[in-house]
């Protein structure tokens, strides 16, 4: 071990020394950039806000407008001199500072980037070619939101191919050795860009889209000797890519082809793995086959992704054990060289070392193998390893400034890390010898994670400790419940088996629930799959006036007991809910996508939510539930605290018809009061299942009872029960309204005024500034107006674009549009499914009639399955703000999208409509996001993403206007709307004697005291 550290020590100083032998700054370009880059890696502000107006500068066009952004990144006090200067210069000269600045960022672009298209980066490759290094050319291009794109990207690799193989005809091997291992043409392929609708949960759909756009470009690169390397991009689509790599490769026509690559990333945990899995596989194979080894691009990416649902991170979290782990598969590489071939991307010096001194170990000749760096960057690095006799090879972008941008921004955060190689060596100075220490010597044992990532409690306690605390800011410190991540095989398999299992139950019955007793009645309800109507998912009971009566009764005998049960039982209860609702969520997501046509990811979001109201409450009920001291005087103890309401009638809708069950089913459950709960009429079975969990957590006799039926016969009997105390109501407005208006009717014998939660639907809108990131805004709109096909009250149903955009989204929107997958969401490829029966299919319908008429249809898919309820998605344009379709809810498929002058006029637009649920805007100014923030009308306001999938908790979500009564479900005042509040106050002086401190909080009000 001591023999190879101070092997790899003497390479590494050999290259420092070869390094130093032409110093060279961390960034080639001085001036402008060089302060730039200097200033950011002081001040972590500053690097933050210089990246964003990095990003959004190639879309501005007016100099006015990069002034007017430049000014709003960094107006701000505190931020260096020369921008300072530049802000300062800027508002006086606009006309000449904007073209200067958009001059001097182009140039940090091209310093990473070899060229704007092919033909101009061959001019890059000879001057390369003369220094002795190779090259891989990489396309840059903005994100594929279609198949349009798809092709395009296809198109431009298959030219880009042909144009480096006839420019490079004559060229030969630098090394001259071991030439048939490393063609000189040399194309990184990236899968993202040759198909739109890539799902993880699908691998085997990709593929089946990838392969033929591939086929024709890796028969092309055999014909004229090129090499092609598959690049590795999030950890979403690694398992894809490998599995893509290896079926396309086993395949008659490409198995003996030695010239194709792939990538592994290192900082990836279950990287090893991988690679062995690909070892044997290309054993078996029989030809050899590229790995180019690199620690990964997407760090930030996928930790911040991973900390948002909820996920294992599937990344190392301390720099040194990627380093380590780098190592490890170096070693693994270079003991397989029989068959692989072997490229190191890395510019630390380190890890070039190692490969070297293992290489050396292992009688391995340095033409065998190649060490891969990026265009603009450690270029002294591959002068020293050139003059050392090894094959170098760079990575080279082509691309134009825009779609570079994001590659653009990953170097800039690379060469600007903290915990970057190149940061420390040539920014930093770090000493040769802390810089070649091996990386094993580093790794914290405590396996301290980064700031970010470190939770302020420890995962497994989390639940645990938010109830012992009172004082805690639940919406700090609740952790919601991990989304399934179908990238998994195992989530997968898991999911198919459940839909298998689920299926084998069609046509079973449910019966009601009804003061801890299973009834059955004579009437049976059925539930069809709306992919597949003549199938019959199961029978509810229907209950009639009868069985109303029954569950009112019930539920009135229970509330005595239930609503002095101590909390914290009722608080267990959910949790133990919770437990089961994840014990059973594979089952319960299936028998979503069958009952309601739910695509997996959105019907396993629907049972997360469910978990998480469960939990949330149960945490928030702790809170709320302990009397509170209203004020601290001497003499007098005073406590607030909350009695639960009575009987609490819930109706839900169909469209999360187990979360919004459950959420205020829960809700009144956990607060004392009884409830009895009426699934929707299309959701019936979803509705039993969640009673069934409910019944196993052991909810005691009459406080929930199930009762399915028509809405219109015990529904509206039991609104205007005098004996129900409160209705929580989620559904349509025309619903919404009859049951506030009568709720209000206060009838003979009614001892409570009614309490009505009533949250309704929306016509939400999303306004695009000019500034607007288009394929972020076309990847987000998609999903917000077609996801769940339409049918969440929080779908984007009105696009509102600025004119000067507008041109730029509708041309890549329609297309997007057209490339979505259509079909029974059964299979998880399946991204737009059937609306939820005929009724909504025939008034959806009619809609489209109506947008016909009205307004331009621009877009309508033609290609959808020939039976179940499916609704082609469709786009109108040309739409008026007074028109029926941008005034009325449609609840399906339609978006309209709206043309404006300016932000005045989308605001107007905006908020010009009966209903304030959701609302979203596009923009990268961030005086505009500040105005938007203060002025759209919405109880859920989304700033550059969907605007769709609250999460309980970090988004309490609810509406205003004719949305609802400004409730927020999954927010920490939900529970007050079920409570009645109570104040106890008691003179404590005996003849002038006070206690000295009354405690801020005292225990229940409870009698007789629980034993
Ligand atoms: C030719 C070439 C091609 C490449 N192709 C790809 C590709 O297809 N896909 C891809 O994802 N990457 C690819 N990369 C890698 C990537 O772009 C970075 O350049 C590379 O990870 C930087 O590593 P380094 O060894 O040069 O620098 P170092 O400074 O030694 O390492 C930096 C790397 O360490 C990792 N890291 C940083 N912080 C932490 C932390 N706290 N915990 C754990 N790990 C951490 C990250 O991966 C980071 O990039 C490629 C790199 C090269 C040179």
């Amino acid at each position: 071990m001591r023999a190879r550290q101070s092997e790899i020590e003497r390479r590494g100083r050999r290259i420092f020394e070869l390094v130093d032998k032409h110093p060279e700054p961390l960034f080639s370009k001085a001036g402008f950039y060089q302060r730039l880059m200097a200033l950011s890696m002081r001040d972590e502000r500053f690097k933050v806000q210089l990246f964003r107006f990095v990003d959004v500068l190639p879309s501005l066009r007016r100099s006015r407008e990069i002034i007017e952004h430049l000014n709003e990144y960094f107006s701000d006090d505190g931020f260096g001199p020369l921008v300072g200067t530049g802000v300062h210069l800027a508002r006086i000269v606009p006309w000449v500072s904007g073209p200067i600045l958009r001059w001097n960022v182009s140039g940090m672009a091209h310093q990473f980037i070899a060229g704007k298209n092919p033909d101009d980066v061959i001019a890059t490759l000879r001057k390369r070619r003369a220094q002795k290094i190779g090259f891989t050319v990489d396309l840059l291009g903005e994100a594929v939101v279609s198949e349009a794109d798809a092709d395009e990207y296809a198109a431009r690799y298959l030219d880009l191919l042909e144009k480096l193989a006839r420019e490079t005809k004559s060229w030969t091997d630098p090394l001259g050795k071991n030439s048939e291992l490393f063609p000189v043409v040399n194309l990184s392929v990236k899968i993202s860009a040759l198909y739109s609708q890539i799902n993880p949960a699908d691998p085997a759909d990709a593929i089946a889209h990838l392969a033929p756009k591939l086929r024709p470009l890796l028969r092309r690169a055999r014909e004229v000797g090129a090499f092609i390397n598959f690049d590795m991009e999030s950890y979403a689509h690694k398992n894809t890519t490998l599995e893509l790599f290896k079926t396309i490769f086993t395949e008659e026509e490409f198995k003996d082809w030695p010239h194709a690559g792939i990538v592994i990333q290192a900082y990836l945990r279950d990287s090893e793995a991988d690679l062995r899995d690909l070892i044997e596989w290309g054993r078996k194979r029989g030809t050899r086959f590229a790995v180019r080894l690199v620690k990964g691009a997407y760090w930030d990416y996928e930790t911040t992704k991973s900390l948002q649902n909820g996920w294992d991170c599937p990344v190392y979290f301390q720099k040194p054990q990627s380093d380590a782990n780098f190592e490890t598969l170096t070693r693994l590489l270079l003991e397989n060289e029989s068959i692989i071939t072997a490229a190191f991307g890395s510019h630390n010096v380190r890890s070039i070392a190692y490969a070297q001194a293992l290489a050396d170990e292992l009688g391995i000749d340095r033409s065998r193998f190649e060490f891969q760096l990026l265009y603009g960057m450690a270029g002294p690095i591959k002068r020293a390893l050139v003059e050392m006799g090894y094959r170098v090879r760079e990575y080279c972008p082509v691309g134009e400034l825009l779609p570079g941008m994001s590659y653009l921004v990953r170097r800039l955060l690379e060469n600007t890390s903290n915990e970057g190689f190149l940061r420390a060596k040539f920014a930093e100075n770090v000493s040769a010898k802390e810089l070649l220490r091996d990386p094993r010597e580093l790794i914290r044992s405590n396996g301290a994670s980064p700031m970010k990532l470190q939770s302020p409690i420890p995962l497994q306690d989390q639940h645990r400790k938010n109830s012992a605390s009172l004082d805690t800011d639940p919406g700090d410190v609740y952790r919601n419940s991990p989304l399934v991540n179908f990238v998994y095989k195992d989530s997968q398999d898991k999911m198919r088996s459940a839909l298998r299992e689920v299926r084998k139950r069609f046509g079973e019955k449910y019966p009601l629930y009804i003061g801890g007793e299973k009834v059955w009645t004579d009437q049976l309800t059925p539930s069809v799959n709306p992919s597949a109507p003549d199938e019959i998912v199961g029978y509810g009971s229907e209950a009639g006036i009868a069985e109303a009566e029954r569950a009112v009764k019930a539920a009135r005998d229970a509330f005595g007991k239930w609503s002095r049960t101590p909390v914290e039982e009722r608080a267990r209860l959910l949790e133990r809910a919770a437990d089961i609702l994840e014990r059973r969520r594979y089952e319960l997501s299936a028998v979503e996508v069958f009952e309601v046509g739910k695509p997996w990811n959105e019907a396993d979001a629907d049972i997360r939510e469910a978990v998480d109201f469960c939990r949330f409450y149960a945490q928030q009920m702790r809170r709320l539930g302990r009397p509170k001291l209203t004020q601290q005087v001497p003499g007098e103890g005073s406590y607030h605290h909350y009695w639960p309401r009575g009987v609490a009638f819930v109706i839900a809708p169909w469209n999360f018809p187990i979360a919004i069950l459950c959420g205020m089913a829960s809700a009144g459950v956990v607060t004392g009061n009884a409830v009895i709960m009426k699934p929707s009429e299309q959701s019936i079975i979803c509705g039993a299942m969640l009673m069934q969990v409910f019944e196993e957590a052991g909810v005691p006799p009459g406080v929930l009872n199930f009762l399915s039926g028509h809405g219109s016969v015990i529904g509206a009997h039991l609104v205007d029960h005098k004996d129900v105390d409160m209705i929580a109501f989620t559904g349509s407005r025309e619903v919404g309204l009859k049951i506030w208006e009568s709720a209000g009717i206060t009838r003979p014998g009614q001892r409570e005024l009614k309490r009505v939660i009533c949250e309704m639907g929306g016509k939400n809108a999303m306004i695009v500034d000019s500034d607007a990131d288009v394929g972020e805004v076309v990847g987000y709109s998609i999903y917000s107006a077609f996801g769940y096909q339409g049918q969440k009250c929080s779908a984007l149903s009105r696009l509102i674009l600025l004119e000067e955009n507008y041109d730029r989204v509708m041309e890549r929107l329609i297309p997007a549009a057209a490339s979505l997958r259509i079909g029974n969401p059964e299979e998880p490829g399946s991204m737009v499914g059937p609306v939820i029966d005929e009724a909504a299919y025939r008034r959806i319908l009619d809609y489209i009639e109506v947008g016909k008429s009205e307004a331009t249809l621009a877009y309508q898919a033609k290609e959808i399955p020939p039976h179940g309820y499916f609704i082609p998605p469709t786009i109108f344009t040309n739409v008026k703000p007074n028109m029926r379709i941008a005034r009325e809810e449609i609840f399906g498929p339609v978006l309209s999208v709206l043309k404006v002058r300016d932000l005045d006029e989308a605001l107007e637009v905006a908020n010009g409509t009966d209903y304030a649920l959701t609302g979203g805007f596009f923009s990268r100014s961030p005086a505009n996001i500040e105005r938007v923030k203060a002025q759209l009308e919405a109880g859920n306001i989304y700033i550059n993403r969907s605007c769709t999938g609250a999460i309980v908790g970090r988004h309490p979500f609810g509406g205003f206007k004719m949305s609802g009564g400004g409730t927020k479900a999954g927010g920490e005042d939900y529970l007050l709307h079920f409570l009645i509040p109570r104040v106890v106050t008691e003179n404590t002086t005996r003849h002038g004697l006070a206690p000295e401190q009354t405690p801020e909080y005292r225990d229940e009000f409870l009698w007789p005291k629980p034993e």
